[in-house]
């Protein structure tokens, strides 16, 4: 049987040798069968990571381009029950939000999510959902409405710190990191208006208090959560 095994390897020996310059005698001078490690065969050109990262930066996209038209759509609509200020501000902001998502898709030849649906229409169905969910919560007065916005904005920080801890291009990267600045502002600004307007805390409902006391920090209008003086968000 032995010889069945060697006679390839030596057909392969000849075949080297035939092949070979002096510079690369080493292959038919040893008789170690080592040529073949991983290490030499897999110097893995991303191979595995490449199709994954691609899909990933599709899902990731399409996902926070929606998530940011919930959080505009959701606040015209508490701006058009309770005609308070900080609403309509934030939903500006937000559609700014959305609008670079949606620029970021198109620089990828990705197809938008959002094309052709209506203000609280939604592709993802959780996305639906919450929209509905929220849109009720905060129709039963202005507290609950301030509150909803608070919790939107602690959703979308959470979820773009997950997005920012994992791989991205540097230009999703970057719009990331201001759409979550504009999130620390805005959780600033709905949780102060709570207080001025109700007189009441907020309670973070999806952070840790340490975790939202450091997204209140980060506000760029004030490090002492009370940030939120009217202007743009
Ligand atoms: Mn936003
Ligand atoms: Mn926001």
């Amino acid at each position: 049987m032995k010889k069945l095994l060697i006679f390839p390897l030596l057909l392969t020996a000849i075949v080297l040798a035939a092949c070979n310059t002096q510079t690369t005698p080493v292959a038919i001078e040893t008789d170690e069968p080592v040529p073949v490690t991983e290490a030499d065969v897999v110097p893995e050109p991303a191979v595995p990571e490449s199709a994954p990262a691609a899909q990933t930066v599709e899902d990731s996209l399409a996902y926070v381009r929606e998530e940011e038209k919930l959080a505009h759509d959701v606040y015209v609509f508490l701006y058009k029950k309770w005609g308070v200020q900080v609403f309509q501000n934030i939903a500006e902001s937000e559609q700014t939000h959305t609008d670079t998502v949606k620029s970021l898709l198109a620089t990828y030849g990705l197809p938008d999510p959002a094309a052709d649906l209506g203000p609280g229409q939604f592709t993802n169905a959780d996305l639906q959902a919450l929209y509905n969910q929220l849109t009720a919560q905060g129709s039963q007065s202005l507290a609950e409405a301030l509150k909803v916005g608070a919790a939107i904005e602690e959703i979308d920080i959470l979820d773009l710190q997950t997005r920012l801890a994992g791989d991205l291009p540097d230009n999703i990267r970057i719009a990331y990191e201001n759409l979550l600045s504009g999130s620390h502002n805005h959780l600033s600004a709905f949780t102060s208006t709570l207080l001025q307007q109700t007189g009441e805390t907020y309670v973070p409902q999806y952070m840790t208090q340490e975790a939202y006391e450091q997204a209140l920090g980060l506000a760029s209008a004030g490090g002492n959560g009370n940030g939120y003086r009217g202007g743009r968000p």
